[in-house]
């Protein structure tokens, strides 16, 4: 890092997610490849989850993780970073969304930072629906607060709890 106190900077949130290969491997490397860029810090991962695949249902189970660091560069530089790890995974772009891929990484919050670009949204859409992202980020800290959402605990009371459970296999 720079030099400066982490708590200076961006308090990033990045969404994992695995439905092909050998998914705990996949969300594992992630965390540490992510923890091993430069201007990351301190960074912490939540449990790993199981769920129902969003969109077609003719593919295999998600793993679903979110992560939480210090970042000292831009979010459009992490997005660049983030999608080379998806690349190194085996991801392969689709122009569908929604389909079986072994590592998905999407930026959720970058600090209070609002970006409404074509390639790039934080925060990102539909977290405040999706229980695999509400219920990690909960977990990491449970008085978060989504800028132009609001507290993530309220969130929660409008997701499903069905189709996720914590993941055992995951040591
Ligand atoms: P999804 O995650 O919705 O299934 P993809 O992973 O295929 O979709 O990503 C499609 C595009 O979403 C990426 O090329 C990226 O430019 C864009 N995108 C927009 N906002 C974000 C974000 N916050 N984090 C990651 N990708 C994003
Ligand atoms: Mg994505």
């Amino acid at each position: 890092m720079n030099g400066e106190p982490d708590e200076a900077l961006p308090h990033v949130f990045v969404a994992l997610g695995s439905n092909l290969g050998e998914r705990e491997q996949h969300i594992k490397d992630a965390c540490a490849e992510i923890s091993a860029l430069a201007g990351v810090g301190e960074l912490r991962c939540s449990s790993v989850f199981e769920t129902d695949p969003m969109g077609p249902q003719n593919q295999p189970d998600y793993l679903n993780a979110v992560c939480q660091f210090y970042y000292s560069g831009s979010a459009r530089e992490l997005l660049n970073e983030l999608q080379t790890i998806e690349k190194a995974h085996g991801r392969v772009k689709t122009t569908h969304r929604w389909t079986a891929r072994p590592l998905d990484l999407d930026i959720l919050l970058f600090g209070d930072q609002q970006i409404d670009a074509p390639d790039l949204q934080i925060p990102h859409i539909g977290i405040a629906k999706r229980s695999f992202v509400i219920w990690p980020l909960l977990e990491l800290q449970p008085d978060l607060s989504i800028p132009g959402l609001g507290a993530v605990v309220e969130l929660k009371k409008q997701c499903q709890e069905f189709g996720i459970q914590k993941y055992k296999g995951f040591s």
